[in-house]
């Protein structure tokens, strides 16, 4: 029933994009955009990007042309990384106040940006009051109610319980992360306050934390857990959207997809060994057509209504700089690999510039680079991070260059908006015999074709006709024009385009 609505609601939805579309202006791209709060933009000059800083660097990211923002945990914190909460309704003040968040919330939604929040419940923070006052009550007769909250265990167990020796706790990121028991009534009751208390304030969805650990080692229990959440968050928001991260393999992430979760990161393809870096290494774009091809198919198949979530890196990751050697027309390869998928694609910042950061978790959380020459312009980095940003060129050389990455990732999130079928269409994977070329077709309300050059060398002529694309339209196109490419049909190292099929 909810779903047949939300369908309904998308439809139309759909609709009123095309038709923007066709009156000459652009349409919502679809592209999400992660940002790492501390490392981003830094309003008041502590060094930590907070979210007056991402305020004000809004007209940057309204130019990048992405919709959604992923903000990773804004709330109190020990950490730097805020992945271990000590409260659920509260901004951590180095990022600023509720004032701030609302204010934030507000100016996103006059451009159409809509904002989600990281939401970690797999686990607290051990110096969360819950945990507190569960590990004192242990210490004691152990009647408090707090104690069922958690995963407590008597003679053995993973981390001891600080002041009551014979008790253990589970925590799978461990003793400073200790992990919720989701079984119990209460803290579900206040996982619905806490997602109710952050819609209220604007919030249009959430990523969801550790979505394999929330009970270890049984999918089946996950994705009742999953369930949960998405229906409690779409009661009162039917548009609400849910994002997971399931940092598995395909099987596993089908499994979790029959929660009925909008989308969950399509881990297979990121990261230094999955198809998307591993086919701009080799420039072989046929691979990611006919790989992704068979997901899509998967996906529509098995969760109608889904949607993947690509992308290239994210916090947890190394970036994509070295896997591609700094190399800018690896960069731009990789790029078209990943944008014009269907779903959702999620561009981790800093990417759309190609900054660089590997080994230890902070190196690859660095600065946002919005200067090289000026490091005022800059957040301080992570305190244990050991590498310096490599890339030489941050926002402010990059913008007016025309050959950017970053302009280059401007060019391809605009190409992407003329095609709202890339958001929830069937894709089917051309074959051209050409290694190089990733060609498919994405139909939904209409159907529109993405021709790709992985190529960083070589030029390819391509034959329309066979590929049924004759009578096609040229939606656009990057590192080419569509003047050329539809007298001659010559394709160039690194470039796309877009045609309307139908
Ligand atoms: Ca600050």
């Amino acid at each position: 029933m909810m779903r047949r609505y939300i369908c309904l609601l998308l439809a139309v939805v759909l609709l009123g994009t095309a038709a923007s579309a066709e009156a000459g202006e652009r349409g919502s791209s679809g592209v999400a955009y992660e940002i790492f709060v501390g490392s981003f933009a830094d309003s008041d000059g502590d060094g930590i990007g907070d979210l007056r800083g991402i305020e004000e660097k809004l007209g940057y990211i309204a130019a990048l042309g992405v919709d959604m923002l992923w903000l990773t945990p804004i709330h109190p914190s020990p950490s730097y990384h805020h992945y271990d909460v000590t409260d659920y309704y509260a901004v951590a003040p180095e990022f600023g106040t509720m004032e701030d968040f609302d204010s934030l919330i507000s100016a996103c939604g006059e451009r159409g940006i809509s904002v989600i929040l990281d939401l970690v419940v797999n686990h607290t923070s051990s110096e969360h009051p819950w945990f507190l006052q569960a590990a004192a009550s242990l210490a004691g007769d152990g009647s408090d109610p707090m104690v069922s909250r958690y995963r407590f265990t008597q003679g053995s167990g993973q981390h001891v319980v600080p002041g009551a020796e014979d008790w253990y706790y589970e925590g799978q990121f461990g003793y400073h992360m200790p992990d919720l028991n989701l079984d119990d009534s209460q803290v579900r009751d206040e996982i619905g306050k806490i997602i109710s208390y952050w819609q209220g304030h604007g919030v249009k969805g959430f990523r969801l934390d550790a979505t394999t650990s929330y009970y270890t080692a049984s999918p089946v229990r996950n994705a009742e857990f999953i369930r949960f959440l998405n229906e409690t968050a779409k009661s009162n928001d039917p548009d609400c959207y849910l994002v997971g991260e399931c940092w598995s393999d395909e099987q596993t992430i089908l499994g979790l997809y029959s929660s009925g979760i909008d989308s969950l990161f399509d881990f297979p393809a990121a990261d230094v060994n999955g198809t998307l870096i591993q086919s701009t290494l080799k420039g072989n774009g046929a691979s990611v057509a006919r790989r992704l091809g068979a997901w899509n198919e998967a996906l529509v198949d098995t969760a109608p209504g889904s949607m993947d979530a690509p992308f290239l890196t994210n916090h947890d990751l190394a970036r994509a700089y070295g896997m591609l050697r700094g190399q800018l027309p690896l960069m731009k390869v990789a790029a078209m690999l990943y944008l014009f998928l269907p779903g959702r694609p999620f561009v981790y910042y800093g990417e759309e510039i190609g900054m660089s950061g590997s080994g230890r978790d902070e190196n690859k959380r660095l600065p946002m680079l919005w200067s090289a020459e000026d490091a005022a312009q800059n957040c301080l980095p992570p305190a244990d991070a050991d590498q310096n940003q490599r890339l030489k060129a941050g926002v402010d050389a990059q913008k007016d260059d025309p050959d950017s990455l970053l302009n280059w990732y401007r060019q391809l999130i605009a190409l992407r908006a003329l095609a709202p079928e890339l958001a929830h269409g069937s894709m089917t994977a051309l074959d051209t015999g050409e290694n190089a070329l990733c060609a498919f077709t994405v139909s939904g309300e209409g159907t529109v074709a993405v021709l790709i050059n992985a190529s960083t060398t070589a030029e390819l002529t391509l034959d329309l006709d066979s590929m049924g694309l004759a009578d096609a339209e040229i939606l656009g196109c990057a590192g080419t024009n569509a003047e050329t490419f539809a007298e001659k049909h010559v394709f160039p190292p690194v470039s796309c385009t877009i045609l309307r099929v139908d």
